[in-house]
């Protein structure tokens, strides 16, 4: 597997008089046809700027929704394209169709500076499937490819990955960031290198944790998935979440961490509840004494602390997960926690999508981070170590 660090970028390809291919991510969210956040359409600004000041033709592409291979006008990306042009002052032309005659005619009709985009790639069948012939014809729309949705990387689709078969290709400025940070901290951290994980569910988690125990200095759990962890030490948790299925593969995490001299860190006391509700009462307890009826809902105040040391003394951490039901008042002290421990701290600091980044946003420490993931599922794949196609199909350097 070839790093994702030694990937060819924008900057490293010639673009000038070009026709460049930009496989972008304006999956936004809509409501009744209008746009209601356009985060993605702005973090996809910069490259194609870029593309814009060298003079290529810029053919933009992207999914948006579910449209299961055919033309529904639900789904046009006509909002993306009116949007676009506010941001880059100028007109994006959107073709009717993905790679039909449409798309070709505007294609070759693109003046240096120009940019247009193309249909939801999805109303292609061939799209999810990474079809060859798919891959081909959005191939021949342009001279190079430039993939900088990384929401969609871990996807093997003819826009994201089959494409860049037939052509030269480079990842744009978002993608890049992403593998500076995220790769860098995998392939080449500042230690201690400190990883805090959370979230309910240990089956999600398994492979991140696996694979960072062999990278990290300290790995540190919290959320739902602390109480299996418990349960495979032999305490009672009461009604708290369990993963019956996973207590081995817990056991054997802990076990892996010990052997390879991995601090691993589990909440000493939690914020516990007598039912599952907002409004339920709740106490601090020790890890050892969660008594029957009751559920951990957030990791306690001494947790809290300890886990704030070790993410002072780090000189990276990775965040992905809330350390408790974060959504509630009551319980969302220990996200809140980590969230500022971090926002304090030198670390260069990762938080992968998601809730995580979510808490960061809402308690405006968003700046404070190094950088903070575009693509939840891309960056659980990535921590996990699997090779995304949408970057491993780039070329190299
Ligand atoms: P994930 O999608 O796996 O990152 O998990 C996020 C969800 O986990 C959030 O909706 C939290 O409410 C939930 N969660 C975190 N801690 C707990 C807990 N101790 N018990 C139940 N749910 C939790």
């Amino acid at each position: 597997m070839s790093s994702a660090l030694n990937k060819k970028t924008v900057e490293d390809i010639e673009v000038s008089g070009k026709r460049v291919l930009v496989r972008c991510d304006f999956n936004v969210k809509m409501e009744n046809g209008v746009i209601t956040s356009d985060k993605r359409i702005v973090a996809s600004l910069p490259t194609i700027k870029y593309l814009i000041e060298k003079g290529a033709k810029v053919i933009l592409c992207s999914h948006l929704g579910r449209p299961k291979g055919e033309y529904n006008p639900e789904f046009s990306m006509a909002p993306v394209a009116e949007c676009l042009s506010k941001y880059l002052g100028q007109e994006v032309k959107l073709a009717k169709d993905v790679v039909g005659d449409s798309a070709h005619e505007l294609a070759s009709s693109l003046k240096d500076g120009e940019v247009m985009l193309l249909e939801n790639v999805r109303f292609e069948p061939g799209e999810t499937k990474n079809d060859p012939e798919l891959s081909k014809k959005f191939a021949s729309l342009a001279d190079v490819y430039v993939n900088d949705a990384f929401g969609s990387a871990h996807r093997a689709h003819s826009s994201t990955a089959g494409v860049a078969d037939y052509l030269p290709s480079a990842v744009g400025y978002l993608i890049q960031k992403e593998i500076k940070f995220i790769g860098g901290a995998l392939e080449n951290p500042v230690r201690p290198l400190v990883a805090i994980l959370g979230g309910a569910k240990v089956s999600d988690k398994i492979g991140v944790i696996t694979n960072l125990l062999d990278k990290c200095d300290t790995v540190i759990i919290g959320g739902g998935m602390a109480y299996t962890f418990f349960a495979a030490q032999g305490y009672s948790i009461g009604t708290s979440l369990l993963d019956s299925e996973n207590i081995e593969n817990a056991k054997a995490m802990m076990a892996k961490a010990k052997e390879k001299g991995v601090n691993f860190l589990l909440p000493v006391d939690n914020v516990i509840a007598d039912k599952y509700d907002e409004n339920a009462q709740y106490m601090t307890i020790y890890s050892d004494s969660i008594p029957d009826g009751w559920m951990g809902l957030d990791i306690g105040p001494v947790t809290s602390e300890l886990y704030a040391k070790s993410i002072k003394n780090a000189g990276t951490v990775i965040w992905n997960g809330p350390m408790g039901v974060s959504e509630w008042e009551h319980f969302a002290n220990g996200t809140i926690s980590v969230a500022k421990g971090i926002a304090d701290s030198h670390a260069i600091s990762i938080i992968g999508g998601g809730d995580s980044a979510a808490a960061v946003k809402k308690l405006g420490f968003a700046d404070k981070m190094s950088h903070i993931s575009t693509g939840g599922g891309a960056s659980l794949e990535y921590l996990e170590g699997k090779e995304l196609p949408g970057i491993a199909c780039i070329d190299d350097k």
